[in-house]
């Protein structure tokens, strides 16, 4: 199993198991689920512009290098461009908003969040910049369907290093996949616990029973063995500890395929064509 994949552009690969901090504004508690996640040894962290919380990540981050004796070159930092800030000038400026916010030189990926149709690739020109002006590691794109790609790809040269969308037994997004993995799109699971709507689900607390693990352990181990990359959320030490261990089990070909078989196209986001921008 590997711990990271390399992108199609960048000096840095992405490790596949990340922390997610949606929905933790408070600067304390998200400093210390950043330490807390950096001290048990994972080594990337997702947050955003929209999250409100760059500045606790930030502390974090600085803090949890200290307490692990990593340095900044260890880490994988990932944030987002939030749709008001769409368009050319308004991306550079809010990237550098965001580098501000962290305290940190340069993100190691940075993401167009939705894609917002009139602007996207007016962002996209803007993210390219400051790729090849080295002021970022890597660039890419969230929740971004086929149409949007290949909009993309009909415009820029560059191809995003990441698509981060839903995913999920209950939205497998195989065609997504596919287009992704032809294109050397890494692919990144959000909500890969589907924001924790799965927990009783039958065929996942059966396999859970059947490796002696729990459900949100199969689930990211399912998500793992097919390729993609996961940035599970909690703050709870235990859990962020409980996530980070799926890389010492196996689910089998029949588990992968009754976990597979819950696919029904149901998402528990917003649906990237409807966003109502
Ligand atoms: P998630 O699937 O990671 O679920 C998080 C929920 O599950 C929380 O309520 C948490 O308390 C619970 N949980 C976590 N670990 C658990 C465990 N081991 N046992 C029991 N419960 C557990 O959902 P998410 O936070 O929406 O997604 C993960 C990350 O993806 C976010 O934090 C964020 O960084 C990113 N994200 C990105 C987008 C986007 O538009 N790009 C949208 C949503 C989230």
């Amino acid at each position: 199993m590997k711990q990271s994949i390399q992108l199609n552009h960048g000096q840095k690969a992405i490790p596949t198991i990340g922390l997610g901090v949606f929905k933790v504004k408070d600067g304390d508690t998200v400093m210390d689920a950043v330490v807390e996640a950096i001290r048990q040894g994972y080594r990337h962290i997702d947050t955003a512009a929209v999250y409100e919380n760059e500045e606790g990540v930030g502390d974090g981050i600085r803090k949890g290098m200290e307490i692990a004796n990593i340095s900044r070159e260890d880490l994988f930092i990932t944030s987002k461009l939030w749709n008001a800030d769409q368009g050319y000038d308004a991306a550079i400026s809010a990237y550098e908003a965001s580098l501000v916010r962290l305290g940190l030189e340069q993100l190691d990926l940075y993401l167009i969040h939705w894609p917002v149709e009139d602007k996207m690739v007016e962002s996209w020109r803007a993210l390219e910049t400051l790729y090849r002006e080295g002021r970022v590691g890597a660039v890419g794109v969230s929740n971004f369907q086929i149409h949007h790609l290949e909009t993309l790809d009909a415009n820029s040269d560059l191809v995003p290093a990441v698509n981060q969308v839903e995913r999920h037994p209950l939205l497998r997004q195989t065609e997504l996949a596919s287009y992704m993995s032809e294109h050397g799109i890494v692919p990144v699971a959000w909500a890969p616990l589907m924001q924790g709507g799965l927990f009783e689900e039958q065929t996942l607390v059966e396999v859970a029973k059947e490796v002696d693990r729990s459900v949100a352990q199969v689930l990211l181990r399912w998500h793992l063995q097919t390729g993609w990359v996961i940035i599970p959320k909690s703050i709870k030490p235990h859990r962020i500890a409980e996530n980070f261990n799926v890389l010492n089990f196996e689910l089998t070909k029949d588990q992968m395929e009754r976990i597979d078989s819950l696919d029904r196209y149901q998402r528990v986001g917003p649906d990237p064509d409807d966003f109502g921008f």
